[in-house]
């Protein structure tokens, strides 16, 4: 079970999720979503991954912040400029187990996203397809 008592959500595509932390965020993205990305780009792995990547301490990868914490492939108008390939973490927002399973968390996160509380309330059995998408090994 959740534990935040029947959540709303509707994006807005405001674009604020696109938008981190340079110093300290970037967005996780494994070997296997790197790949649909910069075939849906036409790049070879070799430049997506020097133009776009970096890693972490302890080895796991993401998708470098701009230096205004922007998504590198947030476009001007706020669209996701790889929507249909974009990483499991993007996809599933809000529905990330720390978020979901706070009700303290969970409202806290409405500062960021204007969605959040918005719309009708995602049945349960949603939230956890949601959830498993971004758990998924890939
Ligand atoms: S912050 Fe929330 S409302 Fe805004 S684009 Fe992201 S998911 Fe949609």
């Amino acid at each position: 079970m959740t534990s935040v008592n029947s959540p709303r959500f509707q994006c807005t595509g405001c674009g604020q999720c696109c938008t981190g932390d340079p110093a300290h965020h970037y967005v996780e993205v494994s070997r296997k979503e790197q790949k649909r990305i910069y075939d849906y780009l036409h790049m070879s792995a070799r430049n997506f991954r020097s133009q776009y990547i970096e890693t972490a301490a302890d080895e796991s990868e993401g998708i470098r912040l701009m230096e205004n914490g922007q998504c590198p492939f947030l476009e001007p108008d706020n669209r996701c400029g790889i929507y249909r390939v974009r990483p499991d973490q993007c996809a599933t927002y809000p529905f990330w187990t720390e978020l979901i399973s706070s009700q303290t968390l969970w409202d806290k996160e409405k500062t960021r996203c204007e969605g959040i509380g918005r719309g009708s309330i995602i049945p349960e059995a949603e939230v956890r397809a949601r959830m498993t998408a971004r758990t998924r090994k890939t």
